[in-house]
């Protein structure tokens, strides 16, 4: 068994090493101030390698200053171009950053392109010391794969095999796959068919974990968890992200914590014997709210997701006090919707923002749950963007994607009925937009 080490400049990631915590700017690259110092804080807060959207050439001369400004200061954390619909883009980036992420759903237009330039990307790579990630999203996969495979967790495998194997055909392995969806069994069930391939060839490649498009808040947190954890739990995975829609720094901490309680591997086993003599009570003593949510959520999120139990009792004591049985109701009904099990609110795809948004998204996004959250069966998309938004955000009933400069759209599934409304009267379009269909036609939708 092949087990590969992927650099990242001067971060190894896989073969059973340490969980590598990475996150990604949200300031537009270009902005170079903002991004130098929002790269500084992040990396203080410890994150270990920090992406930032490349959507063109301005933005990888950008991230080359960036990088250079760092470097000067002394900070060596690894930069990484994301880079969708421009393989040229991803061609100049490669020069620039220590790694390079492509989506292979919109890497070029058509396959044969697709070889070609991921080709010249591989001997650029390989001239310059720089990575690939291969970036699966469940929202994005390319028509050839759908057609072939569905929208499904097996399509997603296929993709990255595909990809994996033109890698190899370029004699190029410093490849680091993902496979990212919203909901929790999607994305776990694509790593583990990609993890399971692996083994068959006996060449295993580094894993980047991530529920993509996780909300925020305790939701956010607690999905998160889930999905990544009925991963590490099985030693799935090498890198995490903790995707929010708030600042980038509140994911460090998080990803923090699931990172190190998977460092303590006897923990989730003890968890596990407890629950195979069929003892379901959970008791925690943390310090921080967070601390509590996130662990009890990696203790017993993968087994609600496995459906290996079908329900449980939490009592907590935060910083010495006794939580109250509101909280822990609550808590236990975002852990349930998180596995998937339960679902007692709308269901929230929301992106964490990047360099390409436009607009307050966190705080456009607590509205739509304020004014939506009667909505409950329904799967409700706010998306920081028109460029990868519609695409990413998967099987949503709804959607709020922001166009920028004050201007909404407004998607029924993948349709867009209303484009450029003001952004002061976008929410009440979204509702009077799922009002009307509840009246006129379909019985509302059913997660599942
Ligand atoms: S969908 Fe959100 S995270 Fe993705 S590119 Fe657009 S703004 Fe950035």
């Amino acid at each position: 068994m092949k087990k590969l080490t992927v650099n990242v400049g001067n971060v190894s990631i896989g073969n059973g090493g340490k969980i590598v915590v990475q996150t990604m700017c949200n300031t537009p690259t270009a902005d170079i101030e903002a991004s130098f110092r929002q790269c500084v804080e992040l990396s203080n807060a410890g994150a270990q390698i920090i992406r930032l959207t490349t959507q063109g050439l301005k933005e990888v001369s950008a991230l080359k200053v960036i990088k250079e400004m760092l470097r000067d200061k002394g900070i060596l954390t690894p930069l990484v171009a994301d880079v969708h619909f421009s393989y040229e883009v991803a061609h100049e980036a490669a020069k620039v950053a220590d790694k390079v992420r492509i989506n292979p759903g919109n890497f070029a237009k058509d396959h044969d392109i697709a070889i070609r330039e991921f080709a010249r990307l591989t001997d650029i790579c390989k001239e310059h010391s720089t990575s690939i990630r291969i970036g699966v999203n469940h929202g994005s996969l390319g028509d050839r794969i759908v057609e072939k495979y569905g929208n499904t967790p097996a399509g997603m495998k296929e993709a990255a095999m595909e990809w994996i194997k033109m890698a190899e055909n370029n004699n190029f392995d410093r490849i680091i796959i993902s496979l990212k969806a919203s909901n929790t069994i999607i994305m776990t069930k694509a790593y583990s068919l990609l993890h399971d391939e692996m083994l068959k060839n006996r060449v295993i490649y580094p894993l980047h974990l991530g529920v993509t498009e996780a909300g925020n808040g305790d939701e956010g947190r607690i999905k998160s968890a889930v999905g990544l954890s009925a991963l590490l739990s099985k030693g799935i995975g090498d890198t995490i992200r903790v995707s929010l829609t708030e600042s980038p720094l509140n994911e460090i901490p998080a990803a923090d914590l699931i990172a190190k309680f998977f460092e303590k591997p006897g923990r989730y086993y003890t968890v596990l014997e407890k629950i195979q003599s069929g003892n379901l009570n959970f008791s925690y003593n943390t310090e921080t709210w967070d601390e509590f949510i996130l662990e009890a959520a990696c203790e017993i999120g993968p087994h609600l997701l496995e459906k290996s139990i079908d329900d449980f009792s939490v009592s907590a004591f935060v910083a010495g006090q006794a939580i109250s049985n509101h909280l822990i109701d609550n808590f236990k009904d975002n852990l349930m919707q998180a596995a998937r099990r339960r679902f007692s609110k709308p269901e929230y795809i929301a992106c964490p923002g990047c360099g390409r948004t436009l607009f307050n998204l966190e705080s456009v996004f607590n509205e739509v749950k304020r004014r939506t959250s009667h909505l409950k069966g329904y799967n409700i998309a706010v998306m920081g963007c028109i460029v990868n938004g519609p695409g990413e955000m998967a099987d949503a009933d709804y959607g709020y994607v922001g166009e920028g400069r004050g201007k909404v759209s407004i998607y029924r599934g993948k349709t867009p009925v209303f484009r450029s409304v003001p952004e002061s009267e976008a929410i009440d379009i979204l509702l009077k937009l799922i009002d009307s269909d509840a009246r006129n036609i379909v019985s509302p939708p059913q997660n599942g």
